[in-house]
C-alpha cells in the first residue's frame, strides 16, 4: 500500500510487454501480471492515477492539434471475443476528453467495404491530427479471420503482411504514432465469460453463436496471431503482447502503453497566438 505508479512495476511496460519472436505465445500465461509487483487493488488505484496523467496528456495532444501540430497516436487493439477491448475502451479510454479520441470498432465488412481494398475502410477511419485514434479490431482482422475461415486465397492474406508493414510505415512518416495491443485470454477464462454472456439478459447482446465456433479454432487462431506478431512486429509501429485473463492488468498495462507513447511526443502546451497583455486590458475594458 501507499506505493507510487512507478515503484509497482519492474521495468517499463512498453519493454516487459514488447512482442519477443523467442517467446511464442503458445507460452505465454494469460494469466499472469508481468512487470506488474502490486496486487489487484494496487492496480484498481493505478488506473484511477495514470488515467488522470493519461487525460493530461490527452490534452496537451489536442491543444496542440488545434494549433497546427499535425500528430496523432493511434491504439490498435486485437484480442479474441471477451479478450477486454469493448472494456479497455471504456475504463483507460474513458478516462480521456471524448472530443479527443477518434473511435472506431471494425466489424464484419459491408457490402460496400467488400467492393473496396482491405485498407480502404482503415484509411477512412485514422485519427485526425491532435487526436488519439482507437480501433476496436482493424485491419489485423484481415490476417486473422480471413486466413482462419479462409476468407480469401491464401496468397492473398500471405501478400498482405507486407502490405500493412508498408502502410503502417506510411502512417508512422506522416506523424501517427501507432501502439500496437494484442490481448491475450486463456480458453478457460473465455469460456466464464462467455456462459456469463449467456446467463445475464444485460449480456446477450454481446453474445454471438460465431464465438463458441471461433473457439474450435483455437489453435488456428493462435497460428495466425503468431504469425501477425512475427511478420508485423517493426520498429515504427511495434506489438505489445498482454496477458488479459485478469482485466485490471490489462487495462493498467495498456494505461502505461499509451502514457510512454504521448509522453516520447515531448508535448507542451502551445503558446498563445495573440497578445496577452493586449487582450488582458480588452478583456479588462469590456
Ligand atoms: P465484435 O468485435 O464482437 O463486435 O465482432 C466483430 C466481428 O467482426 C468479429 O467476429 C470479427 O472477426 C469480424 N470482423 C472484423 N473485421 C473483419 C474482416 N475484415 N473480415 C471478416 N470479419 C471481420
Ligand atoms: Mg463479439
Amino acid at each position: 500500500m501507499g506505493k507510487k505508479p512507478e515503484q509497482l512495476w519492474t521495468a517499463p511496460a512498453r519493454e516487459i510487454l514488447r512482442a519477443d519472436p523467442d517467446s511464442p505465445i503458445a507460452d505465454l500465461d494469460r494469466n499472469g501480471t508481468p512487470g506488474f509487483i502490486g496486487k489487484k487493488a494496487d492496480g484498481k488505484r493505478q488506473l484511477e492515477e495514470r488515467g488522470a496523467v493519461l487525460a493530461e496528456l490527452q490534452e496537451l495532444l489536442y491543444a496542440n492539434g488545434r494549433s497546427g501540430d499535425e500528430r496523432s497516436i493511434l491504439l490498435v487493439l486485437q484480442g479474441m471475443d471477451t479478450s477486454g477491448k469493448g472494456g479497455m475502451v471504456r475504463h483507460v479510454i474513458g478516462h480521456v476528453d471524448p472530443q479527443g479520441v477518434d473511435h472506431t470498432a471494425f466489424g464484419v465488412p459491408t457490402a460496400n467495404e467488400k467492393r473496396h481494398h482491405f485498407l480502404w475502410r482503415i484509411e477512412k477511419a485514422l485519427p485526425r491530427a491532435g487526436q488519439l485514434g482507437v480501433f476496436d479490431r482493424s485491419h489485423y482482422e484481415d490476417v486473422l479471420v480471413a486466413r482462419v475461415d479462409d476468407l480469401v486465397p491464401k496468397k492473398v492474406w500471405q501478400g498482405r503482411y507486407k502490405e500493412i508493414n508498408n502502410f503502417e510505415k506510411e502512417l508512422v512518416n506522416r506523424g501517427t504514432t501507432i501502439v500496437k495491443v494484442a490481448m491475450f485470454v486463456s480458453l478457460d477464462e473465455q469460456k466464464e465469460r462467455l456462459q456469463e454472456r449467456l446467463e445475464r439478459p444485460d449480456k446477450y447482446w454481446k453474445y454471438s453463436p460465431g464465438d463458441v465456433t471461433a473457439r474450435k479454432r483455437w489453435p488456428e487462431y493462435r497460428k495466425a496471431y503468431q504469425a501477425m506478431l512475427d511478420r508485423t512486429n517493426t520498429d515504427y509501429a511495434p506489438w505489445y503482447v498482454v496477458p488479459a485473463d485478469r482485466k485490471w492488468y490489462s487495462r493498467i498495462a495498456v494505461t502505461e502503453l499509451l502514457i510512454d507513447a504521448f509522453e516520447r511526443l515531448d508535448l507542451d502546451w502551445p503558446p498563445a497566438d495573440f497578445d496577452i497583455e493586449k487582450e488582458k486590458r480588452r478583456l479588462a475594458a469590456s
